[in-house]
């Protein structure tokens, strides 16, 4: 006799099953979770230049697009117009 003949039908055999099934479904859960995350990861576009650079006048922090430096208003000759 088997344990699952000896305790078919009873609650502790039911709760122990269902259990079971939650336990693994957590599991294949976590573990999709993880494969998505790192492949969103892997699809993030390593674009990471900056959106500020050093004014060459003042040294402040101020946009690339920038055509005038906002803090000392020197006309930036790099700025793409
Ligand atoms: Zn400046």
């Amino acid at each position: 006799m088997t344990l699952r003949t000896k305790f078919r039908g009873s609650l502790p055999y039911a709760v122990a099953v269902i259990g079971g099934f939650l336990v693994a479904y957590l599991i294949v859960a976590f573990v999709i979770f993880l494969v998505i995350r790192q492949i969103n990861r892997l699809k993030r576009p390593a674009d990471e230049s900056p959106a500020t650079h050093d004014c060459p006048f003042c040294l402040s922090d101020i946009p690339v697009k920038a055509s005038r430096c906002p803090h000392c208003t020197s006309e930036l000759k790099t700025a793409a117009v």
